[in-house]
């Protein structure tokens, strides 16, 4: 990660930026992008999250170019894209949603073949390397159509690094490729991460961009909804569950516990829901041993990205805070309850 507070501009800087694409025939005018104001810092892992429609692949396609702006200013490396297309252009690469493949060309062929469509010279050019960087080497002189999925998506990051952009822009990369092979790409994306290169990346895998992203954007409905660092995003939520067995046959909640919304499931276990900004977990523990309970086992629940996101965006459904009573918690799902942590102790 590179300080940016140092460095004089950001890696991508979005102002106003809006987009109306012009319906077809009868199709009335899709307004998919509503003036997105976003910066990101330079050397950043940054996420961009929302629902299908959202309007992330047409804020991707308007900075690589690919897609015009109705309104508003986007800036990439410095470089606006209206004032300077040629730089700003050169600043970014791209891999985009589709899977789109030259299945007669080797990998060496495809990359080069990608570094002559950008003008990168002869002698610049760092084919091998940036193959070997992504795992591709001993692939490199194979048909491309005989690539699994997992390499064709990698072959296609390696596409968009030929002219050694410094920052890399990946739309839903991983969408269709199996958990072992989305893990070796993210390994390859962390090291470009790690040598500098600013990530940009959107993905329906919330899981992926908590543990990926240091900072994230959740875009609906063509506006951006929240903006913040992974953790910050999360901590806002200030809300822990943990779900306890006792030695002693509980049959009743005991009254020391009921400022923690004790509840009592079925399977005998107890419920406890606290704000971490204001009751530590030792607190906890404490009120348990006071209560004259004794603790066999213990498990935490705690606000994931997956929350956030749907109370954003509304997406899930979901349940009333209410339904979650008398469910059992099962510690071997992660979402093995339906409660929406905002709710219960927002009183
Ligand atoms: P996301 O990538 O978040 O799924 P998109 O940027 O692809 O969202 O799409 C945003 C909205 O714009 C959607 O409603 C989509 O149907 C519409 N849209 C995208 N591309 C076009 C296009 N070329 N013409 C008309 N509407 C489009
Ligand atoms: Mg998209």
């Amino acid at each position: 990660m590179t300080d940016s507070a140092a460095l004089p501009h950001p890696a991508i800087a979005v102002t106003g930026l809006s987009k109306t694409y012009r319906g077809q025939g009868k199709a009335a005018p899709k307004e998919a992008l509503k003036a997105v104001d976003l910066v990101v810092p330079r050397g950043a892992f940054f996420g961009l999250l929302g629902p299908n429609g959202a309007g992330k692949s047409t804020l991707i396609n308007i900075l690589a170019g690919l897609v015009v702006k109705s309104a508003g200013r986007a800036v990439v490396w410095g470089h606006d894209i209206d004032r300077a297309p040629r730089l700003a252009r050169a600043s970014i690469g791209v891999v985009p949603q589709e899977l789109n493949m030259d299945a007669f060309f080797t990998p060496r062929e495809a990359v080069e073949y990608q570094a002559g469509l950008y003008g990168v010279r002869r002698r610049d050019r760092r084919s091998d390397e940036i193959l070997a960087m992504l795992g591709l080497a001993d692939k490199a002189d194979v048909y491309s159509r005989t690539l699994s999925g997992g390499m064709r998506r990698r072959l296609l990051v390696a596409k968009a690094m030929v002219h050694d952009p410094p920052v890399l822009v990946l739309d839903e990369p991983t969408a269709g490729v199996d958990i072992e092979l989305r893990g070796q790409l993210w390994r390859h994306i962390q090291e470009l991460n790690r040598a500098g290169t600013t990530v940009v990346l959107t993905t329906h895998y919330l899981e992926e961009a908590q543990a990926l992203c240091d900072r994230i954007a959740i875009i609906d409905q063509g506006q951006v909804v929240a903006v913040d660092r992974t953790e910050a995003l999360l901590a806002g939520f200030d809300w822990k569950a943990l779900s306890i067995r006792v030695a002693e046959p509980v049959a009743a909640v005991p009254e020391g516990l009921a400022k923690y919304r004790a509840e009592r499931r079925p399977d005998g276990s107890l419920y406890l829901q606290y704000r971490p900004s204001q009751t530590k977990i030792a607190e906890v523990l404490a009120d348990i041993d006071q209560a004259g309970l004794t603790l066999v086992d213990l498990t935490t629940q705690e606000a994931d990205l997956e929350d956030v996101f749907r109370k954003l965006t509304g997406e899930g459904g979901g349940s009333a805070a209410g339904d979650n009573v008398g469910k059992t918690i099962d510690p071997t799902e992660r979402r093995g309850y339906e409660a929406r942590p905002w709710s219960p102790i927002d009183s």
